[in-house]
């Protein structure tokens, strides 16, 4: 990759996605397509890679910058959820990963002949509880074998590995609720048929999310991601990164949702003027634009507090939850702009409507992140 200064990867960016114009990303919608030529040319111009290190064939760049992409992805129309785990799960490989495994993997996700697209951390019964997590890998000679079951796991069809989270140590043998817990490389397309069954989701918007059941899958001890039982150290990391990243797509949404509604209530004339000429039309779009900007600011914030190697757990958390609140307004009020045009698929709103609604769930919902705040920030009493 070339452009290394934000701007010119902005504009690069863009010219990538306008190849791909939203027909494109409606037709994926409507038949569960997976966008894999989109996703190969971002890799090979070295954007999603943006984050591996030089040394490992990547652009070795930062979050600030990684961010601009996905929220340019976004803001083009298209749906950044197809690909983004590519970005902060390798981030866990990269700094719990041994060089053997590091020299191993990074090159070739860096050149696209290895995606890891694939999370698997939540539990269809313990839910965001992830610390109560039941999925159990346990150790015989030199395999971990793995049960249990995970729920949402997106991607895992378009991807050949999977960072996986499991139980090495049962709940009530640990010392530190944040003890017991490892991290796992799993090859998936070895792993499907021998001991992982994957079963796909059907689901309001084309994330390719799907329930996986472990019946004594074998995993190479080899794939451990840092040390036994320190699993959840190894994740908590990528999952600020993840935060940013899924905030500057909202902002990206946002935007997208603030620049059409304008473009829209500017030529809709209705009563013999634009739409936009009212206030009760201009103003919502006017506050959307604002929440909007101010949202972006602090993902910028995070993300610049990230590449410092600062603590931002907090800022990561607010920036999403502002963002994936500004972004779902704007939604609402580009829909309300529309009309009735705005429910035909071919104005394309109502599919990225329901894509950012998604962000107010996951990773982390909103409820979750007050929560974070609340006792983390301001050490209001635990309620858990
Ligand atoms: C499309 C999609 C893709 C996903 N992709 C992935 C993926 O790739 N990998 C992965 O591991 N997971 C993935 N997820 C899972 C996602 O991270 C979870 O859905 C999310 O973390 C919420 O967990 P839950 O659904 O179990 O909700 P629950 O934990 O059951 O919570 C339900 C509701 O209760 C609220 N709640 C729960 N506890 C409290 C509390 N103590 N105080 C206040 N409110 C509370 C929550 O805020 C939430 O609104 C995905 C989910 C979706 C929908």
């Amino acid at each position: 990759m070339q452009a290394n200064d934000l701007a010119e990867i902005r504009l690069a960016v863009r010219q990538l996605c306008a190849q791909y114009g939203e027909d494109y990303w409606l037709e994926l919608d409507r038949n569960n397509g997976y966008p894999t030529d989109f996703v190969e040319e971002l890799t090979k111009s070295g954007f999603l890679g943006i984050l591996i290190p030089e040394e490992y064939g990547g652009a070795g760049l930062g979050v600030v910058e990684a961010a601009a992409v996905m929220e340019e992805v976004c803001r083009s129309g298209a749906h950044a959820g197809v690909c983004h785990a590519q970005m902060y799960v390798m981030g866990s490989v990269l700094r719990h990963g041994s060089e053997q495994q590091k020299r191993a993997y990074l090159p070739k996700i860096a050149k696209g002949e290895l995606r890891l697209q694939s999370f698997g951390v939540t539990e269809p019964t313990t839910g965001t509880d992830t610390l109560s997590l039941k999925t159990t890998a346990v150790k015989k000679g030199d395999v971990y074998v793995v049960n249990g079951q995970k729920v949402w796991i997106s991607r895992i069809q378009h991807s050949d590995l999977m960072l996986l989270l499991a139980r090495t140590t049962p709940l009530d043998q640990i010392a530190k609720k944040t003890d017991g817990l490892s991290t796992f490389i799993v090859d998936v397309k070895q792993a499907e048929g021998s001991g992982l069954e994957i079963r796909p989701i059907e689901s309001m918007i084309n994330h390719h999310s799907c329930e996986l059941f472990f019946d004594d899958l074998e995993v190479p001890a080899e794939n451990i991601i840092g040390e036994e039982g320190q699993g959840f150290r190894v994740i908590l990391d990528g999952m600020n990164a993840e935060r940013i990243l899924i905030a500057a797509e909202c902002v990206g949404d946002g935007r997208y949702f603030v620049d059409k509604a304008a473009a829209y209530a500017r030529e809709r004339v209705v009563f013999n003027r634009p739409i936009g000429q009212n206030q009760g039309v201009q103003f919502p779009i006017a506050r959307a634009y604002a929440d909007i900007e101010a949202a972006a600011l602090m993902v910028e914030h995070a993300a610049r507090l990230f590449d410092a190697g600062e603590n931002c757990g907090a800022e990561a958390n607010i920036a999403k939850m502002l963002a994936s609140e500004a972004s779902w307004r704007a939604g609402d009020i580009c829909m309300q702009t529309h009309g009735g045009f705005a429910f035909a698929k071919e104005y394309h709103i109502e599919r990225k409507f329901r894509e950012t609604r998604l962000y107010q769930i996951a990773p982390i919902s909103t409820n979750l992140i007050l929560s974070y705040v609340a006792e983390r920030v301001l050490n209001l009493p635990r309620s858990y």
